[in-house]
């Protein structure tokens, strides 16, 4: 038996003497006590494993000094030892909490039985007591670790109904953990994954070892918005290393667990794949696929078309003058508009149609599966309208028109590049006539790619070695067949391919931007040629120069007009200036701004190919115009007073009307001349007075008129 540290306490000197000993030679650390005051005072200050007590001592007896054990050493065991026997003192000592009771004069072998029997159950208890402290730290911290871990963690029984889930499920899930005892896992999988769900932990129990990893969307309940993603891991548990689990069971109501797993919430990484995902195929902007999709769901479209032998059609739309605004608005007005106007556009589209922004303000119309161009036409018209009607932003109310070139396959190319290509083309076409408008791509527009890239570097090396040339062509009097006027039209001396005209290169001028140099240097040309001749006696001569809407609508066009004049010291009087009416209409209230400055000048304006564009008469009233030029068109009309004849009346009629000069273009008969003459329309242009010429050959026809003049 171990050693023990017993207090012995006796009223009797004598007695706690012969026990003491009796102890002492046990090998026990024995403390003796005379009296209860004694024993309580030893109680007080040390710590034992057993009291030996006699009941009956003066003052303070047994029974308190056992109340002041219970107090303050509730582990020291007690072993009555008293001459009282009455059943009372005894049964009172027992249910004070004494173990055992011993009665005087004692029988050491007897008593030395009991205090062994009592260290014993003592050293058991206190055993016990600690196994029981020790797996309450290991259960406390089991759940900790458990309920704080940042997952779901379950498990489940054979038939997949849950036997134990942790807390995260409710501040993930909204589910407390206990209502699930029970549930089968498929009743908490979102409807859509249900069945790859249970698919995939169907035979887990089959495939040992190996983790299922699958990735579903959980059910959410109460206040939480959407169902979330997790991703799960579950294994089966093995049994070998955890014989008990065959066993164990949360919830307590017979049912096994068989798996165990995790569920991670990547419901933010998802989301965030899912942005990347859109964003690597839409335009943030206008919400609409991007170039990259455009081009995949028309590759899509071409394998289907060929395959059923259908048309599709491509188009390119290009907004017009969207940089103005975006230039004066500013570009979170710009932003605005792009999404207004993506709104109205997809307003005209059909269902398996895609809209894409191809970059800027571009964008690329795709149209399966068409039954014939008519149908294009159709779609492009109501894009069209659909613009028409003003934009507010803000305060500000704006116009843009939109420009749309259109390819058919298999027409205009059967390989995804060249639609979209030849959509582009067919697009700068209709900017190069003014915008606004739609045309289909055709075989004539096509310079091929090679050419079209040597014709580029061509111009620009044109532009750099003065290769344009700016011929003449006369606008005369019929009445007195003077020349009043000459209109200077660009050609352009090409070293390999001889003289070019404008229809040759102007197009690609326009859409490279190239046309704002190339201007630049047929007005510098002419009004230095022109000046010439006005010093030489033709005061009145006047200078007639075509602008294209690229240098119109060029922020700075007023400004750099009058620079050059300026710099060439050419009298702006003496300048016309021809625009189409496609190029006013675009933007009305900016062009009327910039037409009114130069009128104030003495720049005459003239309206170019006038007829054939809006028709919209009402703006001539409001804008400085001063002349009008028929259209070669409506003069080609005029053989014997029919048809287009009766345009021609009409509109010299009406420039008479408006006191407007006109001028009729394309005259190359004499039937021609006469019937113009006898409307009253006095200037005419045309190969029946010559075709644009060089310089010289204009000097040479001045100094015929002059010396004519003078006989
Ligand atoms: P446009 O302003 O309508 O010029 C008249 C065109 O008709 C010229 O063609 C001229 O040579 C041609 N023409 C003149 N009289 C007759 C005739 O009696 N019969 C026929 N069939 N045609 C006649 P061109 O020179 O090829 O110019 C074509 C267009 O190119 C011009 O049309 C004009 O819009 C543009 N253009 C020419 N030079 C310039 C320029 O320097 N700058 C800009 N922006 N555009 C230019
Ligand atoms: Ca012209
Ligand atoms: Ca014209």
């Amino acid at each position: 038996m171990p050693a023990a540290r017993i207090l012995v306490a006796d009223d009797d000197q004598r007695l706690l003497h012969s026990l003491t000993t009796l102890l002492m030679q046990q090998g026990h650390d024995v403390t003796s006590a005379l009296g209860g005051k004694a024993a309580c005072e030893q109680l007080s200050a040390n710590a034992f494993d057993l009291a030996m007590v006699d009941l009956r001592m003066p003052e303070v007896d047994g029974f308190e000094v056992m109340s002041h054990a219970a107090m303050v050493q509730p582990d020291c065991g007690i072993i009555v030892v008293s001459g009282e026997t009455s059943f009372t003192a005894v049964s009172r000592a027992l249910r004070r909490g004494a173990q055992d009771y011993i009665k005087k004069p004692f029988d050491p072998d007897e008593l030395l039985a009991t205090l062994g029997a009592a260290l014993d159950k003592q050293s058991l208890l206190r055993d016990h007591a600690s196994i029981q402290q020790r797996l309450e730290k290991s259960e406390a911290l089991h759940r900790y670790i458990v309920n704080s871990s940042p997952d779901i963690v379950f498990m489940l029984d054979n038939e997949g109904r849950f036997c134990f889930v942790n807390s995260k499920i409710e501040t993930l899930l909204g589910y407390s953990s206990s209502e699930l005892n029970g549930t089968h896992f498929r009743h908490i999988i979102d409807e859509q994954d249900v069945i790859r769900g249970v698919y995939a932990l169907r035979d887990i129990n089959v495939t040992a070892e190996n983790p299922r990893t699958l990735e579903v969307r959980l059910k959410t309940r109460g206040s939480r918005k959407a169902n979330r993603h997790f991703e799960i891991t579950a294994f089966p548990i093995d049994h070998e290393t955890w014989p008990l689990a065959a066993d164990f069971n949360a919830y307590a109501s017979g049912r096994k667990a068989r798996f165990y797993g995790t569920a991670r919430d990547v419901t933010e990484r998802k989301e965030a794949e899912a942005f990347i995902n859109f964003q690597a195929y839409h335009d943030l902007l206008t919400r609409l696929p991007n170039r990259a999709l455009f081009k995949d769901r028309l590759n899509l479209a071409i394998t289907q078309a060929r395959r059923n032998e259908q048309n599709l059609a491509v188009m390119f739309l290009d907004l017009d003058r969207f940089k103005v605004i975006n230039d004066t608005l500013g570009h979170a007005m710009g932003d605005r508009l792009l999404q207004a106007v993506t709104q109205r556009l997809e307003q005209c589209l059909r269902k398996g149609d895609t809209l894409s922004r191809f970059g800027g303000d571009e964008f690329t119309l795709l149209l399966p599966a068409i039954a014939s161009h008519e149908d294009a036409r159709r779609i492009a018209k109501k894009l069209i309208e659909a613009l028409r009607a003003p934009f507010q932003l803000g305060e500000q109310e704006v116009f843009v028109g939109v420009s749309i070139g259109i390819a058919l396959f298999p027409d205009a190319g059967d390989s995804l590049d060249q639609l979209i290509q030849n959509a582009d083309i067919a697009m700068y076409h209709v900017k190069a006539r003014g915008k606004d408008g739609y045309r289909f791509f055709t075989k004539a527009m096509s310079i091929d790619t090679a050419n079209r890239l040597s014709l580029e570097r061509d111009l620009r090396q044109a532009l750099d070695n003065n290769e344009l040339r700016v011929f003449y062509q006369p606008q005369v009097c019929a009445n007195t067949g003077l020349v009043v006027g000459l209109e200077a039209l660009v050609r352009w001396q090409h070293p390999e391919r001889g003289l070019l005209y404008p229809r040759d290169f102007l197009p690609l001028a326009e859409e490279t931007k190239l046309i704002v140099d190339l201007s630049e240097q047929v007005l510098a040309q002419a009004c230095q040629q022109v000046n010439q001749w006005i010093l030489d006696d033709h005061m009145d001569l006047r200078l007639a120069v075509n602008l294209s809407p690229i240098q119109v609508e060029h922020p700075k066009f007023v400004e750099n007009l009058i620079k050059q004049l300026h710099d060439h010291n050419f009298p702006p009087q003496n300048l016309e200036i021809e625009i189409t009416e496609n190029v006013i209409m675009n933007d009305l209230e900016q062009i009327s701004q910039k037409l009114r400055q130069l009128a104030n000048l003495g720049i005459r304006i003239a309206i170019d190919d006038f007829g054939t564009g809006y028709s919209s008469l009402n703006y001539i009233h409001n804008l400085p115009i001063h002349t009008l030029k028929v259209d070669q068109s409506f003069v080609r009309g005029i053989r014997g007073g029919e048809g287009d004849a009766c345009i021609v009346n009409a509109i010299v009629a009406m420039a008479h009307g408006l006191k407007l000069d006109i001028v009729a273009e394309g005259v190359e008969t004499d039937a021609q001349l006469a019937y113009l003459k006898n409307l009253g329309c006095h200037q005419v242009q045309g190969f029946f007075y010559g075709p644009a010429q060089p310089a010289e050959a204009i000097t040479r026809l001045l100094n015929q008129q002059r010396v004519r003049a003078v006989v």
